[in-house]
C-alpha cells in the first residue's frame, strides 16, 4: 500500500535484568519504606500533591547520588537508555547521556497520578518494585491528541497503533521508557496493597 509511517512514538518495556529481581525488589521496597519514615518535607508535600500517597520528587530526588542500591538500579537502566536513544536515532554528538533525577512514588489503595509530563529532560521512565495483582498500569496519552480537530472516532476493532491511549500494565521489574514530552498518567491504585515504582529523567550534555 502507499501509505509509509511518520512521526512514531517510541514506548520501550524490558525487564531490567534476566535474574536476580526479587532480590533486588526486597532491597529496593525496604529502602523506600526507610526514605518515607525519614522524609518528613516528602511526607508533608505529598499531603497535598499526592493525596494518600508518597513521593519524593520534590524533597530527594536524587536518589542515585544518596544510596548505593538506588545507584546499581541507575547503572542497571543506563543500558536500556542507550538501547532505547539508538533506537530514536539520536546524534549525541559524543555527549554523555546520564540520570539528572530519581525519585519514589508509593502509592496506597486510593492514590491517582493524573496526567503530566516530564519538563526538562529528554528520556524519562520508570522501574517497577512492588506491583500488587490488579495494581493500575501507566496510560500514555496519544501526543496529537489537541490536533485531531475534525477527526472521527476510532472503530471498535484498530490497530494498536492507532489506539488513542495505550496501558502498559506495572509489573515488578520491568523498565518502561519514553520520550519526556509524552504525556503520561496512574489511575487510582483499587487494590488494598502498596504499588511502588521509582520514576527517572535522563539528559545529555
Ligand atoms: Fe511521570
Amino acid at each position: 500500500m502507499p501509505i509509509n509511517l511518520h512521526f512514531p512514538t517510541f514506548i520501550y518495556c524490558e525487564p531490567l535484568q534476566k535474574a536476580g529481581l526479587v532480590r533486588f525488589n526486597d532491597e529496593l521496597a525496604t529502602e523506600c519504606d526507610q526514605l518515607r519514615a525519614f522524609d518528613d518535607s516528602g511526607r508533608k508535600w505529598s499531603e497535598s500533591n499526592y493525596p494518600g500517597g508518597y513521593t519524593s520528587y520534590a524533597s530527594m530526588n536524587q536518589l542515585h547520588k544518596f544510596s548505593s542500591t538506588f545507584e546499581t538500579l541507575e547503572r542497571r537502566l543506563n543500558r536500556h537508555i542507550r538501547a532505547y536513544s539508538k533506537k530514536l536515532d539520536f546524534d549525541l554528538r559524543g555527549r554523555e547521556v546520564y540520570m539528572t533525577d530519581c525519585w519514589v512514588n508509593m502509592m496506597p489503595p486510593g492514590t491517582t497520578h493524573s496526567l503530566h509530563l516530564h519538563p526538562l529532560s529528554f528520556i524519562s521512565g520508570s522501574y517497577y518494585v512492588q506491583t500488587p495483582l490488579g495494581c493500575p498500569g501507566i496510560k500514555f496519552e496519544d501526543p496529537r491528541l489537541d490536533r485531531f480537530m475534525a477527526a472521527p472516532p476510532r472503530k471498535a476493532k484498530r490497530a494498536p497503533e492507532n489506539e488513542t491511549f495505550v496501558t502498559y500494565p506495572a509489573e515488578a521489574g520491568n523498565v518502561i521508557l519514553f520520550e519526556s514530552w509524552l504525556r503520561h498518567e496512574v489511575p487510582a491504585n483499587q487494590v488494598p496493597e502498596n504499588r511502588i515504582s521509582i520514576s527517572f529523567n535522563y539528559a545529555w550534555s
